[in-house]
């Protein structure tokens, strides 16, 4: 037994009452091989109990559980009424779980206790839109003939490889799962080696809430040996990817050399910030929505806002603004029930980070925040960092970094505000502060990304959530995986014809 960090850390441990092993045809099973790794709590790098480390052979099990689900059709058959009926206890279940989800989170990957419980309602909220999208997809009827009736069908592809990241576990999780079951596929799910506790837990309670053995099963493991077996299977029908930028083009490889078999890809990002001159009177209010919308799960977000473009007129007051609120975040351990930021998920990616931060400085940038002391010394931590005086050309600039690291460069007119929100191999979603009508529609036609917010006031209406699809631009991928157009990317079209 590991020795005490907290009530909620034991908690943690105490729920993990099942075996950590691959979940194949409704049940926990010993991978082939028996071999296993130890993920570790990152706040203070101690190890946690180990996980399967599935390989080939297991992917295959899994696969070949979800074919035999899928081909004698004891989930796609299922009336409409009767998959919603299971999706919706599913989602029940989800969040009577909530506390046990989100203290395998915090465990694995260190988001703070509070932000783990919003992702659950989360991941329970994109389950009851997919369930509520079961019996509402429309398709096409065509009558040019009077003796033929033509009308179009949406049919599940089948087999549906899923691979998740880290950054949120159970909402990527529940992201490929939801759409997937409601358009009525069987899915085998990979999720992150860091994480993926949460996700066999969720594939136990979707059993319990009635989703037939087989239609979802989890492998677990590493990258190289069970996410490549998926990628490359050849009996998997379409594969559904959410990670970097490098692990995406590979998965194209290996469809490409097995059987061809199309991807949904959401890769990685370096989303723009634009604050225009027009919004002088809001810089503390704005300052503050970017510290806390590019510093979210200690900036590991795929749409974080971490290139700050300001207005000239504005740049110094506003450095000196998010400077300060930047300075003003906590560095806390996950399970302390404190508000602020936890570690990095893993050493490597404190590594990776630490290793973009010097870089910059040997490029040139300057530090504009004070940094601040680290919780605990052995754990993932990096202190929130503002750069200025950075170039369009520098690495700090150009490459996803997926940690607390923001950039701020200044531009003059629109046209080089929106140049420079264009010019990175990314294009997943971009936010513009402004309350000039004419920027807004501008911004809207010329940046190159899958979302772009404009934000007059903050504090002023809802966001859209999931419920509008987007699809990722440029390098950061390509499907939509969310909204009413996301079951349709789980779904083949199928026109019929006939002729009496
Ligand atoms: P990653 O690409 O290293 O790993 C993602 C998943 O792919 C993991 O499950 C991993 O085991 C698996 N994997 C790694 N190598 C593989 C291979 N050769 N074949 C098959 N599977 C393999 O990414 P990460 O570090 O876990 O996550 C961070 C990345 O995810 C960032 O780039 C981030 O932008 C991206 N992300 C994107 C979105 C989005 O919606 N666009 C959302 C979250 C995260």
């Amino acid at each position: 037994m590991l020795p005490s960090l907290s009530p909620d850390f034991d908690a943690a441990l105490n729920a993990l009452a099942f075996p950590v092993q691959p979940f194949i045809d409704g049940a926990f099973r010993p991978s082939s091989a028996g071999k296993t790794f130890e993920p570790v709590h990152p706040a203070d790098g101690r190890r946690l109990p180990a996980v399967a480390a599935c390989d080939a052979q297991d992917v295959d099990g899994a696969v070949q559980a979800a074919r035999r689900a899928f081909v004698d059709g004891r989930w796609r058959s299922l009336g409409p009424l009767r998959r919603q009926a299971i999706l919706n206890r599913f989602a029940d279940l989800v969040r009577e779980n909530t506390e046990t989800l989100a203290l395998f989170d915090t465990l694995e990957m260190g988001k703070p206790l509070a932000d783990a419980r919003f992702d659950v309602s989360i991941a329970e909220g994109l389950i009851r839109f997919f369930t509520g999208a079961v019996d509402k997809t429309e398709g096409a009827v065509m009558s040019a003939d009077p003796r033929t009736l033509a009308f179009s069908r949406d049919e599940p592809h089948g087999v549906v490889g899923a691979i998740t990241p880290w950054n949120f576990p159970l909402v990527n999780a529940a992201l490929k799962i939801a759409p997937a079951l409601a358009a009525g596929n069987s899915i085998v799910l990979k999720p992150s080696e860091i994480a993926s506790y949460s996700t066999l837990k969720l594939a136990e309670i979707a059993v319990e809430a009635g989703v037939p053995e087989g239609v979802l099963n989890v492998v677990t493991g590493f990258g190289a040996d069970a996410g490549a077996a998926l990628g490359g299977h050849p009996d998997v029908d379409l594969m559904s990817f959410t990670g970097s930028t490098a692990t995406g083009r590979a998965l194209m490889m290996l469809a490409a050399q097995s059987n061809g078999k199309p991807l949904l890809l959401e890769c990685g990002g370096k989303s723009p910030a634009l604050v225009f001159e027009d919004m002088a009177g809001d810089i503390e209010r704005i300052a503050a929505s970017i510290a806390q919308a590019g510093l979210w799960n200690a900036g590991q977000l795929c749409v974080a806002r971490t290139r700050i473009l300001v207005a000239d007129a504005i740049m110094k007051p506003f450095t000196e603004a998010l400077a300060a609120k930047v300075d003003a975040m906590r560095l806390i351990a996950p399970f302390s029930g404190e508000a602020g930021l936890g570690p990095l998920a893993s050493e490597s990616q404190k590594r990776r980070v630490d290793g973009h931060i010097q870089s910059a400085l040997r490029d040139g940038a300057r530090r504009v925040t004070a940094g601040q002391a680290v919780p605990s010394v052995e754990g993932s931590y990096v202190a929130p960092t503002v750069f200025d005086g950075v170039s369009q050309g520098m690495r700090v600039v150009q490459e996803e970094i997926f940690g607390p690291v923001l950039t701020i460069q200044s531009f003059r007119t629109a046209d080089e505000a929106f140049a420079l929100a264009n010019d990175t191999i990314y294009g997943l979603a971009a936010t513009v502060y402004t309350r000039d009508l004419t920027i807004a529609m501008e911004a809207a036609r010329t940046i190159q990304a899958g979302k772009v917010v404009v934000m007059g006031d903050d504090a002023a209406g809802e966001g859209s959530g999931f419920a509008l699809g987007s699809a990722p631009w440029k390098q950061s991928g390509f499907g939509i995986e969310s909204g009413m157009a996301g079951i349709a990317s789980y779904s083949r079209r199928k026109a019929v014809e006939i002729r009496a």
